[in-house]
């Protein structure tokens, strides 16, 4: 066990990580290609497999390295093709990854911490408290696991993943360089080759993390605003009360500019009944995104015991659209799937093996050391 720890985890390490490893070994960069197709094109965990490599080098890699996936504790599948899957983090704790498929297409919703210290008030995984980050092993390795176990369920690829989004548990942006390193293999063609328009992070606006991203990563941005004015986010989403969502505009509108390709922003609203589903929100919303490139995901609140919150009426769901939609946005409701296996936003929960952790975390923070 211990001496696990020590290794290099070379599933979560990108193709230019491999490379310098590579390089330190004594070897040629380019070889961190062979190496990448057998993680992760090939599903091989054990470096004897690594036919095309030297016995030299597969000697090397197994003292120093090793190809750490997440434990799969349990898979549900749902009846309308949804699968869930709970998985072991190294901390001991659990996190869930979500399918979703739709057509020819398939999202697949990835975590990335155990936990979340963000507190947005109508998220069950915020109601957990911090518990830990994921490595980017661990990010990734949920995307390994549902690429192999849907290409063993369906080899005619019927059912495949095609898109990956940051909307499981944890905030992504606060797990920053094991995300970045992550996503960078999902989008390589090495790694699952995902194009970057269909690799999504998606934040509740941690702006400084926001800026980093330019220059940095090339996916998508998301960002969880549900809420037209600072005094109500400032309730629903308190990191509201750091960044202002002026200046979160600013940063994401900076980084979809920096990419230069149209790309958009999804703006998610999560819709509460009588808290803010009304017209008068929608109005406000309208006017507040009118120069902001986005397309808009208006997501029916997901209810969970305690919460405090109702889902609004499928009524008061359709005139926000509406007003939206004739105010010219691109707009897309989001269903609840997986509805008979609890696998819809936000009622995510894992499992955390080790309660103590999250005070520590806690106190860590309020001290200034983590
Ligand atoms: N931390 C990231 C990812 C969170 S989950 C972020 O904040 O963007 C993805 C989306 O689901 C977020 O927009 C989140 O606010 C929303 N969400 C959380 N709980 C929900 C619930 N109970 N019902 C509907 N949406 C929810």
């Amino acid at each position: 066990m211990t001496e696990s720890l020590t290794k290099l985890d070379l599933l979560g390490m990108t193709q230019e990580q491999i490379g310098a490893l590579l390089v330190e070994l004594g070897e040629k960069p380019y070889r961190a290609k062979q190496v990448m197709k057998w993680i992760h094109h090939r599903f091989i965990d054990d470096f004897d497999s690594m036919t095309d490599i030297s016995l030299n080098l597969r000697q090397q890699l197994s003292e120093k390295t090793e190809i750490h996936e997440p434990e799969i504790i349990s898979e549900q599948i749902s009846t309308d093709g949804t699968r869930k899957w709970l998985m072991r983090a190294r901390s001991g704790s659990a996190v869930e990854t979500v399918f979703i498929p739709e057509g020819n297409r398939g999202t697949l919703c990835v975590s990335s911490q155990v936990g979340c210290a963000l507190d947005c008030k109508f998220c069950s995984t915020g109601k957990q408290g911090f518990n830990s980050n994921l490595t980017a092993g661990e990010i990734v390795g949920q995307v390994r696991i549902a690429r192999r176990v849907l290409e063993e369920a369906y080899p005619d690829r019927k059912r495949a993943v095609t898109n990956v989004v940051l909307m499981g548990m944890g905030e992504p942006l606060l797990n920053f360089d094991n995300v970045i390193a992550a996503v960078s293999i999902m989008m390589d063609d090495l790694g699952y080759g995902i194009s970057k328009r269909k690799v999504t992070i998606s934040t509740a606006g941690v702006v400084p993390a926001i800026r980093k991203l330019k220059g940095t990563t090339d996916a998508s941005l998301a960002i969880s605003l549900h809420a037209p004015n600072d005094e109500l986010r400032d309730k629903l989403v308190p990191i509201n009360k750091k960044y202002k969502i002026a200046e979160l505009l600013q940063a994401c509108k900076e980084y979809a500019q920096g990419l230069g390709d149209k790309r958009t922003i999804t703006v998610e609203y999560t819709l509460m009944d009588n808290v803010n589903d009304q017209q008068e929100h929608a109005i406000e919303l309208a006017v507040l995104l009118k120069d902001f490139p986005c397309k808009l995901n208006l997501i029916p609140f997901n209810p969970f015991p305690g919460s405090g919150f109702k889902r609004p009426s499928n009524i008061a769901v359709k005139a926000f659209r509406e007003r939206m939609v004739k105010a010219g946005y691109n707009v897309t409701v989001r269903t609840t799937r997986g509805d008979d296996i609890n696998a819809a936003c936000g009622q995510l929960v894992g499992e955390v093996e080790d309660k103590t952790r999250r005070q520590e975390q806690y106190r860590l923070i309020q001290t200034g050391v983590a």
